[in-house]
C-alpha cells in the first residue's frame, strides 16, 4: 500500500491549510480570496500553507489553467511552502498523480465493506431523480446498486457496463461538526445519498481524493466556499470509515455581484488576470480582498505579514459578501500612491513613447502619478504632453482669446527664459495682466494642455518637452 508514513512526523504535526483549486477556469476573485484567507491562517500560526491542484476530472482541466493559477498566486505574493514545484514527502501536489494513493484508500475502503459497485447510467439516475422531485422529496441516490448480491454484480458486469463506486452511508446516524464560521452543524445520514467516490472512468471523485488528500498532507484547517458546505458531513463519513485526522472546516460565505446573484462574468472583470492586465496592483486586491466579508478595524492599506497579523476567522462574516469595483478602486489608489517613481515607472512603462528618455519619463510620472488609478488613466495625459499642441472647444478658447495676445507673450517670454519654470511664468503674467487666481491659471493651463481639469500644473510643464510650452503659448500671443 503507498504510505501516507513517508509523511514526516515533525512537518505533520505542525499544522497546514491549504487551498485546493480544480483547474477547470481561470482563477477568479472568490478562488483568489479563499487562498488568501488560508495563506493568511498558515502564516499567523507558523503552520504549513499547501498548494494542491484537483485535476482529477481529465475533460475539465486544461494546463494553462494550472500555469495560470500558480502564475496568478505568484503576483499575489501568496508562495505556498508545499506543492507543484515545491514537492517534498506528503507530495505529489497534483491530484492526477497520487492515483497509487487512492487506489490503496479504495481498496481499504472495499475491504471495510464501506463501498460498493454502481451501474445506473446517467439516464436512470436522472429518471430517479425526476420522479423523486414530483414526490416532493429532495433528489438523492435511490440506493439501487446497494443491495445487489455477488451474481446480479457479475452479470451487469458481463454486459460490459462501467460501474461507479458509490460510498455506502451508514444509516441513523447524525454527523455533527463546528464550522469556524458557521458554528455548531448537524447533518442526518438518512439525508445523504450513497455517493459516487470514484467515476466510471477509473478515476477519483471530489468527496473522497479531496478528504483522504487532507488528511495524507497533514491539512489541519481548511477554509473553503461556502458551496462545499453540505459536502462536509460526506468527507466526515469517509474520513470516519478509514480512520483518518479529520482538518476543522470553516465555510466563507460566497460573493455576490452588485445585483445579488453569484459574482460571474456578466458582472465584468472577475479573473486575477484581468485585474492584473488592467494594471491593478496586487496590493490593491490583497487588501480589498481581506476585507470582503471579513471585517476589520484597521482601514491601512497592509502588506502580507500585517494582513496575517489582523485576519481573524471570529471576523468572517455568515452573510454574502457584495463585490464592489468603487471599493477595489479605493484601495487601488492607496496602492499606487505608495509606489515609488520608479516602480511607477515600471507600472506605466507600456503607455510611454517608445524611446523617451528616463528624465523625460519621470517627469512625466511625477505630473500625471497623482492623478491615476489606472495605467489606462495616463493615455490621454501621454497624447497631451507628448501629442503637440491640443486643439482647444470653442468655449475654452473663448477663454483664452479673454486673457488676450498681451498675457500670451508675457508667459511664452517667460517660459523661453526660464526654462517653462512654473513659478516664473506665473510671475510674469500676473505682472502683465493683473490676473489672479482661476483667471490666471485656467488660460494657462487651457493653452497648454487642452484641458479644463488635470494634474497640477507646475509638475506639467516640467513634463512638456523642451521648447514646447513656449511654442504652445505663443500661439495665442
Ligand atoms: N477543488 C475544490 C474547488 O475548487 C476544492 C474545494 C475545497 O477547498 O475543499 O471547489
Amino acid at each position: 500500500m503507498a504510505q501516507m508514513g513517508s509523511v514526516t512526523g515533525q512537518e505533520f504535526s505542525r499544522g497546514a491549510t491549504r487551498f485546493a483549486p480544480s483547474p477547470s477556469g481561470e482563477m477568479h476573485l472568490g478562488n483568489a480570496r479563499t487562498a488568501l484567507f488560508n495563506y493568511l491562517l498558515a502564516r499567523q500560526a507558523g503552520e504549513r500553507f499547501v498548494l494542491r491542484i484537483e485535476d482529477t476530472d481529465a475533460a475539465r482541466t486544461r494546463s494553462e489553467y494550472i500555469e495560470g493559477l500558480l502564475a496568478d498566486l505568484r503576483w499575489l505574493g501568496l508562495e505556498w511552502d508545499a506543492g507543484p514545484g515545491r514537492e517534498d514527502a506528503l507530495g505529489p501536489y497534483c491530484q492526477s498523480q497520487r492515483t497509487a494513493y487512492y487506489t490503496d484508500w479504495l481498496a481499504r475502503l472495499e475491504d471495510l465493506g464501506a463501498v460498493y459497485p454502481c451501474f445506473c447510467t446517467a439516464l436512470e439516475l436522472e429518471a430517479s431523480r425526476r420522479a423523486q422531485r414530483a414526490a416532493g422529496r429532495p433528489p438523492r441516490y435511490a440506493g439501487t446498486c446497494r443491495d445487489l448480491s455477488a451474481p446480479q454484480r457479475a452479470r451487469k458486469r458481463a454486459q460490459g457496463i462501467a460501474a461507479t463506486l458509490r460510498f455506502r452511508v451508514p444509516l441513523g446516524q447524525r454527523i455533527e461538526f463546528t464550522d469556524l464560521v458557521h458554528g455548531p452543524q448537524g447533518f442526518l445520514s438518512d439525508d445523504i445519498g450513497d455517493f459516487v467516490i470514484r467515476r466510471a472512468d477509473g478515476s477519483a471523485a471530489f468527496f473522497f481524493c479531496n478528504a483522504v488528500d487532507d488528511a495524507s498532507m497533514g491539512v489541519s484547517r481548511v477554509l473553503r466556499g461556502e458551496d462545499h458546505l453540505a459536502n462536509t458531513p460526506r468527507q466526515l463519513l469517509v474520513l470516519a470509515a478509514l480512520g483518518l485526522p479529520v482538518p476543522s472546516y470553516g465555510h466563507v460565505s460566497l460573493i455576490l455581484g452588485p445585483d445579488g446573484a453569484p459574482l460571474s462574468k456578466r458582472h465584468g472583470a472577475v479573473s486575477v488576470r484581468e485585474f492584473r492586465e488592467r494594471g491593478y496592483r496586487p496590493e490593491a486586491l490583497l487588501n480589498y480582498l481581506f476585507r470582503l466579508g471579513h471585517s476589520s478595524s484597521n482601514h491601512a492599506l497592509l502588506g502580507l505579514p500585517e494582513l496575517a497579523h489582523a485576519f481573524d476567522t471570529g471576523h468572517l462574516g455568515r452573510s454574502s459578501a457584495h463585490y464592489d469595483e468603487q471599493q477595489l478602486r479605493v484601495w487601488q489608489k492607496a496602492a499606487v500612491h505608495q509606489l515609488t517613481p520608479q516602480q511607477t515607472r515600471g507600472w506605466l512603462a507600456a503607455l510611454l513613447p517608445e524611446g523617451i528618455a528616463a528624465a523625460a519619463a519621470d517627469a512625466f510620472v511625477a505630473a500625471v502619478a497623482p492623478n491615476l488609478v489606472l495605467p489606462q488613466d495616463a493615455a490621454p495625459w501621454v497624447r497631451i504632453v507628448f501629442g503637440g499642441p491640443p486643439a482647444l472647444e470653442s468655449l475654452d478658447e473663448q477663454v483664452v482669446r479673454e486673457a488676450g495676445p498681451g498675457f500670451f507673450a508675457a508667459a511664452a517670454r517667460a517660459a523661453a527664459a526660464s526654462a517653462s519654470d512654473p513659478a516664473a511664468i506665473m510671475a510674469a503674467v500676473r505682472t502683465a495682466s493683473g490676473r489672479k487666481g482661476a483667471q490666471l491659471y485656467m488660460p494657462l493651463r487651457l493653452a497648454l494642455t487642452g484641458c479644463r481639469h488635470g494634474p497640477e500644473l507646475g509638475p506639467l510643464l516640467k513634463a512638456l518637452p523642451a521648447g514646447e510650452a513656449e511654442r504652445r503659448l505663443a500661439r495665442f500671443a
